[in-house]
């Protein structure tokens, strides 16, 4: 169900002007309004969903797709050198729109955008116990 509030199921709707990318009933690809780099898409179900917990697995795994025919269209297209595949879940992680999407970001050798830099300077250095501690939490 659309929900009234929510700028993506207005831009599904048509209510709201977008650069599409791709279109097919379930999902809609379209530029990002403030890109990271010259082609940042967003890949969008039609349906709203509000994050990765929501999201049914089949259309989640027709979006992992999609981002892929997209990026090898960005490296044939765009020049790209390298793709990255974002998503945010949460407040915490970033997420600014509460309906899901994924991020697919052409990246050229030397860009400006940098999240490499950041994150080299921000990893920490676990001891092996702390490591094995996490992923005993974790463990499926
Ligand atoms: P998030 O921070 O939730 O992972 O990403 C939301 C993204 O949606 C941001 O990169 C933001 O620029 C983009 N965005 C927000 N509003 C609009 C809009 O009205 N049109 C388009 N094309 N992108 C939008
Ligand atoms: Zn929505």
């Amino acid at each position: 169900m659309a929900k009234e509030d929510c700028i993506f199921c207005q831009i599904v709707a048509g209510r709201a002007e977008v650069s599409k990318v791709f279109e097919n009933q379930e999902l809609l690809a379209f530029l990002d309004i403030n890109p990271l780099s010259a082609g940042h898409t967003l890949i969008i179900p039609k349906e709203h969903y509000e994050n990765i917990l929501d999201i049914p697995d089949d259309i989640i795994s027709d979006i992992s797709v999609l981002a892929k025919t997209i990026g090898r269209r960005m490296i044939e297209s765009l020049g790209a050198d390298g793709i990255n595949v974002m998503h945010a879940t949460g407040r915490a992680a970033g997420q600014s729109v509460f309906h899901y999407h994924v991020h697919v970001l052409p990246r050229k050798r030397g860009d400006r955008v940098g999240f490499e830099e950041w994150w080299f300077s921000r990893t920490l250095h676990p001891t092996r116990d702390e490591l094995d501690e996490v992923s005993n939490r974790i463990r499926l």
